[in-house]
């Protein structure tokens, strides 16, 4: 035992301890230097802002590390008040805390030590974390939580002359446990609010840097996935964007365009007049305009000018819609108009005129014969006109949503398909029929009205489409699945490949001189295609222009009942 404490190596201890010490502040204030460097110079070459996520995660780790090894502290963490709630968050990454902890880790600004910081914009030093009536326990028990220094995250707002006009908290800054067993001093407090204040910049621009680059990345996808063409044009005539659309209308490939001018990029004069009047007039405008890429296009473009902060005009945004199709459906319905108007005309003014000579002969000069022709005349006008008009009627009940009527019934195709065939008859003295129904042909359960209006339909395209005559041929048998199939050919003007898909839409006619040669609605084989699959049939057709065509049409023989009662729900 040395009982005894000898002084001369007291003594020296003391020396070589005060040595230690020396060594010690002298490597804190070199790495306190550093610091100071190291953010001035950040600060200086921080000219490109911090705009995504990832960058400002990797600052701020950095950042963290090196307060850590100024401050002595074993960790770090900031926390930032969530928008719109009272509530502080602790925020990743942080130095010497799980992501856990760190998730874990809010306080609610009434509480607690950061609660207090947070509030009155004051640092705290807390000694001893466990017996300090201010902390939170369960949060210093969480965190392993020794001492801590905390002080304010606050942003200013400065003038033009450099005087602070605001100033606002938004978080807190925590360091924990002092390494060596030591405890936060006033030093630290000055470093840490030092460095506070440029983490608080930092933070809050970056987070607003990376808000506005969001909402512009947001922006920019909505404005490629528009079906809109968009193109910016600014006040020198410059492209300064093209959406994806606008890029397929004017054949621009991929980047090619921004930055560019207009008349470099977009050939369309209509498209220059347009821009250009907007930006002389400052007047917004909208037009139809017909582009060529290469077969005509419709747009309807709509211009708008673009303004800066003081209200000048920095631009021209102009959108482009496509109504090519409504264009053409509206050039359709005027056809279908005047070719209704012509087809109600042609057979009344045969029965008016076989009328008036019928009664204008009264001296008997038509012999009974002859009266008899008229009168045939006129029936079979008056046919053409109900079936038009029941062409209409059905047209307008399928447009207006509602389902189409069936009255079920047995019904014998083959005798069906003979009677529609003999009355066909009488508009043709170019054609020739041939029939072929299976003699097992069974019966089915359908409207009989509605599968006469389609083999009617069905029969008088095959004798219009076939101008120089022909064989029309009805070919009808039983096929698997308890179904039956119909199909009718002719020799005629055939269909082009690309027009087959669209036959079954309404209105449409088939583009060639041929076809517009006979008169027609374009409603016929809309309401074959709708009078099939109400009887949960199926309608295709196979064609060879120049060769002929045939329409087949597969029905089941009884209707399934489910949509049964749902088409009979529907109608009532
Ligand atoms: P339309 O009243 O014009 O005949 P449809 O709807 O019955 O109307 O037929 C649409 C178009 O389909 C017709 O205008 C015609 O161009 C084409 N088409 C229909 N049937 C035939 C056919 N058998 N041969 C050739 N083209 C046909």
């Amino acid at each position: 035992m040395t009982g005894q404490t000898d002084p001369v190596r007291q003594d020296e201890e003391i020396r070589a301890e005060l040595e230690r010490l020396r060594a010690r502040i002298a490597e804190l204030q070199e790495s306190k230097r550093q610091l100071e460097a190291e953010l001035q110079e950040s600060s200086a070459t921080a000219q490109a802002p911090i705009t995504t996520s990832a960058e400002l995660e990797s600052t701020l780790r950095w950042f963290l590390r090196r307060v850590g090894m100024i401050l002595q502290a074993e960790k770090a963490v900031l926390m930032l008040q969530e928008p719109d709630r009272r509530e502080l968050v602790a925020q990743w990454p942080a130095l010497g805390l799980s992501r856990d902890d760190v998730e874990a880790f809010r306080v609610h600004a009434s509480q607690g030590v950061s609660g207090q910081v947070f509030r009155e914009g004051r640092p705290i030093i807390t000694d001893d974390a466990m017996s300090d009536p201010r902390t939170i326990k369960e949060n210093v028990a969480l965190l392993n939580i020794r001492n801590v220094l905390t002080v304010p995250l606050m942003i200013e707002r400065k003038d033009a002359e450099g005087q602070i006009v605001e100033k606002s908290t938004i978080g807190v800054f925590n360091v924990f446990n002092k390494r060596g067993g030591g405890r936060f001093a006033e030093e630290d407090v000055t470093l840490l609010t030092a460095l506070a204040k440029s983490a608080a910049s930092v933070i809050s621009s970056a987070k607003l840097y990376i808000a506005v680059a969001d909402e512009k990345r947001e922006l920019e996808q909505t404005l490629q996935g528009m079906l809109a063409g968009v193109l910016v044009v600014d006040d020198e005539n410059r492209v300064r964007l093209m959406n994806s659309a606008a890029k397929h209308i004017f054949g621009v490939p991929g980047e090619d365009g921004t930055g560019k001018l207009l008349s470099q990029v977009i050939r369309d004069e209509e498209v220059h007049d347009l821009v250009r009047s907007c930006l002389d007039g400052n007047s917004e405008a909208t037009a139809e305009v017909s582009i060529y890429s290469p077969e005509e296009r419709i747009y309807q473009v709509q211009t708008a000018l673009l303004r800066g902060e003081n209200g000048d005009v920095s631009g021209v945004v102009a959108t482009f819609n496509d109504i090519t199709e409504l264009r053409g459906v509206e050039r359709m319905k005027s056809e279908f108009v005047s070719t209704v108007s012509h087809e109600l005309r042609t057979p009344l003014t045969s029965i008016k005129g076989f009328i008036r000579t019928l009664l204008d002969d009264t001296e008997g000069y038509y012999d009974r014969e002859t009266q008899m022709e008229f009168y045939r005349i006129i029936d079979t006008e008056c046919d053409r006109l109900v079936r038009l008009i029941n062409d209409l009627l059905n047209l307008s009940r399928i447009e207006s949503g509602r389902a189409l009527d069936l009255v079920l019934d047995e019904v014998d195709l083959g005798e069906l398909i003979s009677r529609v065939v003999d009355s066909q008859r009488a508009y043709t003295d170019r054609h020739e029929f041939d029939i072929v129904v299976a003699d097992d042909l069974p019966h089915i359960n359908a409207d009989r009205d509605k599968i006469d209006q389609v083999l009617t339909n069905l029969l008088s395209n095959a004798i219009k489409y076939s101008p120089d005559g022909g064989t029309i041929s009805v070919h009808a048998r039983e096929i698997e699945g308890n179904k039956v199939s119909v199909s009718v050919t002719d020799q005629g003007i055939g269909i082009p490949e690309d027009q087959i898909n669209k036959l079954f839409t309404r209105f449409h006619r088939v583009d060639s001189r041929d076809s517009r040669k006979q008169y027609g609605t374009g409603i016929g084989l809309y309401l074959v295609k709708h009078l099939i699959e109400a009887h949960q049939g199926e309608v295709s057709v196979t064609s060879q222009p120049g060769e002929g065509s045939t329409f087949t049409f597969v029905l089941p023989t009884e209707l399934s009942t489910d949509e049964g009662e749902e088409h009979e729900a529907k109608a009532s």
